[in-house]
Order: structure tokens, then C-alpha cells, then sequence
């Protein structure tokens, strides 16, 4: 092993298994993390860096015409506008923060500058791995690191690495401590000096599964990262952890089972061929277990949601306001025990005439239009209603959207979110119980 290439890291997995074997006898390592990479890139260097990946790309791999895909990642790369306390702002340099495209073309751009520029200044001796902004250096002994890390540093003047030197053969690399053995390197839990376990309290009002999730997350990774000598230590560290946390020891111990079944039957299964699993999201409720555990035979995995927090009401509440034009509203059909369900931000009433317009011109891209002209049924115009209100477009459009899927309709298409059935009713199941509690607490606050 040796040289840059194909040093992207995929986690600290990938990384202990890129590491397995590898001799460090007369080698020392470091660690070079970049300072601020996200602001950092160039935005015409990332858009160069996405185009060499795109210009190498069958056109049908990608989902519009290549000129037209690279005009779209251009603009969203030059799209820096951000709200910040009800300011609208402008950011001058470097990829936009929180867009889930900048963590992409900021880990071409730095592919980029390995292959052009850092493989030169590294080597072939060397090994290099790097995960986003953090870097392994595992070079031999007479290695000046820092003198490399200032010749990196002369590349880009906007690209700044700083240098952490392993201590006592040992060296923090993402949540992996790295220790320098005789045998070659060895792993364990790497924990913050700030670091005070103060994870989620058994008594908290979170869902059982979320509180166990944290225990299981804990376990996996032991198992996933130490070495054999540390195991036990951190096995009973998390026992330890999470026994104050006031977890029953039941619990914990029949948790870190499962965790080890959990990695056992990986590590068979690793030999054979890799399978992707899918996940399906599903809100939080009490019958969410009963799906999981329905799920468990399939290839598809659940995951949970969080619910509704006491804070989500809240905010609600106060957005209700000035917002009662956005609503979800079902039209009953006179007579059929069909309906059609729509949503919009201008308001029943306003919709209601658009609907009424769209009838007296015949217009078939409505929908009800078509059922009126297919059966003959008439609209019931005066038990129109509103079934939710007070929401953004993405809440209504996925509540207008589960209402589709779940009730006899005449809309002709699902809506632009898809639901499977069954996390359809138990959305619609929280959505209406959050509105039960919109109203009483809009209730209580209305002075008598
Ligand atoms: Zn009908």
C-alpha cells in the first residue's frame, strides 16, 4: 500500500479495515485536518472538480443533458443566500453551509488537488487516507510532517491544513484512538477529553426505541472498532455510562447480546457479497414496533422518526397564525363515497371558485372535472372542509398525499410524496392528534 489515490474514507470501518495488517515498524503518523474546508473551497474550483467526474459519466447515467445537469450544480455551487434570525444574507466565499451538494463537490475538490498537486508532494512511501477534512499521514520515521504539512499549505493559499503529531504512539483519527504496537497498529474508542457521557436518561420522554437505539449505537461500535485487548474495557465503560443514566442492567446486558449477534452474523455475511439494504422511515407511534418486527423477515429496514416534540406544538401554535389560508381540504363527491383531496396556501373559499371555474370550462386537468365527465357525480360543494390548516407546503403536500393513499379518491395521482399504506394511516393518525392539540391549546390561550 502506498501513494493518494483512492484515499476517500467512507467511515472508521473502512478505515480499520484499510489499516489491517499494516506494518508501522519505522513509521510514525499524524493526522492534518483542514481548517474550515466548507467556506474554504473555490466555488469555480468545485464546479471544475464535479466536472471531471461528470465529463467522465455516460450521459444516461445522469438525469438531464450534461450541459444542462452542470448549468443546475453551477447555480446551487453559486446559490449562497441564508436566513439568519429573519435577515436574508449572502455568503461571499466558499460552498454554501447546510447544502447537502457543498459535502459532495468539497470532497471532489479535494480529490482533485491529491491527484494534481499533494500525491507529488507525498509520495509513494506514504500512506494517506482521508475522510471530507481529516487526513492519516502513516509515513516512514525520517519524515519531517510538519515540513510536508507547510509544503501542502503553498498549494492553495485558501486550503490550510494544521497538524496533529501522534503522542506516545498514539493518535486520535475520527472516533478511533490509533495505538502503535510491535504488531502493528491497534484500535479503541477515542472519547473527547471534554467528553462527559451525558447521553439520553432512561426516565426521558423519549421513545423506548430511541433510548435503546443509543445503548445498541454504543455497543456496535466497540465491537466494530477495538481492538480484542480493549473490548472488555469498553464494554464495561458503556455498562458503566449508562447504568448511571438509570437504564435497567436487564436492558443493557440483553442490548450488548444483540450487538454481538448484530456482528457476528455481519462478519459471516461479509465474505459474501455485500447487500443493500433499504430503509424506510416511519413516524413514531405505539404500533411502529409491530411493523418493525413485521418487517423483520423482509429485506426492507424501518427506521423511527422522532415524534412530536412538546417544542414542535408549540412553534405550531404560534406559526397558526396569519397562516390559516394553508390548509389540506377534502371535497365529497354527492354520489359516490369518494372524494377529492387537495391542498393550497390561498385559502378554502378561493380554491373552492378555481374548482368551480375549472367545471364550467371543461378543464381536464382537474381531476374532479374528469369524475364529473366519467360518472356524472356532482361535487358537494357545501360539506367542503378543512381537514388541516397552519402548515408549511412540504407538511401539507405529505399530509394531502397520505390522505390519497389511505381514503376512497378521485384525484388522479398520488400527490408528489409517496407513502406506503401503512405509514400513510399511522402519519395521518399523528397528524390529527397534533391538531387535537393545536386546538385545545389555542383554546386555552384565548382569554375567556
Ligand atoms: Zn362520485
Amino acid at each position: 500500500m502506498g501513494s493518494i489515490s483512492g484515499s476517500h474514507l467512507r467511515n472508521s470501518e473502512d478505515l480499520l479495515r484499510r489499516l489491517k495488517g499494516t506494518s508501522m515498524r519505522y513509521k510514525k503518523m499524524a493526522s492534518y485536518d483542514v481548517k474550515s474546508l466548507f467556506t474554504q473551497v473555490p466555488t469555480d474550483g468545485a464546479l471544475e472538480a464535479v466536472w471531471r467526474v461528470v465529463i467522465n459519466m455516460d450521459e444516461e447515467e445522469l438525469p438531464l443533458p450534461r450541459g444542462d445537469f452542470m448549468k443546475l450544480v453551477s447555480m446551487c455551487v453559486n446559490f449562497g443566500s441564508f436566513t439568519f434570525e429573519g435577515e436574508e444574507f449572502l455568503q461571499h466565499s466558499g460552498l454554501a453551509m447546510g447544502s447537502p451538494l457543498s459535502a459532495v463537490a468539497a470532497c471532489l475538490f479535494m480529490e482533485v488537488q491529491e491527484k494534481d498537486h499533494y500525491s507529488h508532494i507525498i509520495g509513494r512511501r506514504a500512506i494517506w487516507l482521508r475522510y471530507v477534512d481529516d487526513v492519516l499521514i502513516i509515513a516512514p520515521n525520517r519524515t519531517d510532517l510538519d515540513d510536508v504539512r507547510s509544503q501542502l499549505n503553498r498549494v492553495n493559499p485558501q486550503i490550510q491544513f494544521t497538524i496533529e503529531e501522534e503522542e506516545e504512539g498514539k493518535l486520535p483519527f475520527l472516533d478511533t484512538l490509533l495505538i502503535k504496537t510491535t504488531e502493528g497498529l491497534m484500535f479503541r474508542v477515542y472519547r473527547k477529553p471534554t467528553n462527559r457521557d451525558d447521553f439520553i436518561h432512561y426516565l426521558s420522554a423519549h421513545n423506548e426505541r430511541t433510548k435503546k437505539g443509543v445503548v445498541m449505537g454504543f455497543f456496535l461500535r466497540a465491537y466494530r472498532i477495538c481492538s480484542e485487548e480493549f473490548l472488555e474495557e469498553e464494554i464495561e465503560y458503556i455498562i458503566a455510562a449508562f447504568l448511571k443514566l438509570g437504564y435497567p442492567k436487564g436492558l443493557i446486558l440483553s442490548l450488548r447480546r444483540r450487538a454481538e449477534e448484530i456482528i457476528h452474523t455481519s462478519r459471516l455475511r461479509e465474505g459474501n457479497a455485500t447487500t443493500k439494504t433499504s430503509y424506510m422511515a416511519l413516524p413514531n407511534s405505539e404500533k411502529v414496533g409491530d411493523i418493525i418486527r413485521m418487517l423483520r423477515s423482509t429485506e426492507v429496514k424501518a427506521a423511527v422518526t422522532s415524534g412530536t416534540k412538546i417544542g414542535d406544538m408549540i412553534k405550531s401554535g404560534t406559526k397558526m397564525r396569519g397562516r390559516e389560508d394553508s390548509v389540506v381540504y377534502k371535497i365529497p363527491c354527492t354520489s359516490c363515497d369518494k372524494a377529492y383531496y387537495g391542498e393550497t396556501k390561498r385559502g378554502l373559499n378561493t380554491r373552492i371558485r378555481e374548482h368551480k371555474a375549472d367545471l364550467r370550462h371543461h378543464r381536464l386537468t382537474n381531476a374532479m372535472v374528469v369524475h364529473v365527465d366519467d360518472s356524472g357525480h356532482l361535487p358537494q360543494w357545501n360539506r367542503a372542509e378543512i381537514l388541516h390548516e397552519g402548515m408549511d407546503k412540504k407538511v401539507r403536500k405529505s399530509i394531502e398525499a397520505a390522505y390519497i393513499t389511505t381514503r376512497p379518491n378521485i384525484n388522479n395521482k398520488a400527490g408528489s410524496f409517496t407513502w406506503a399504506k401503512s405509514s400513510a394511516n399511522i402519519a395521518l393518525r399523528d397528524w390529527l392528534s397534533q391538531r387535537a392539540n393545536q386546538d385545545a391549546a389555542l383554546y386555552v390561550r384565548t382569554p375567556p
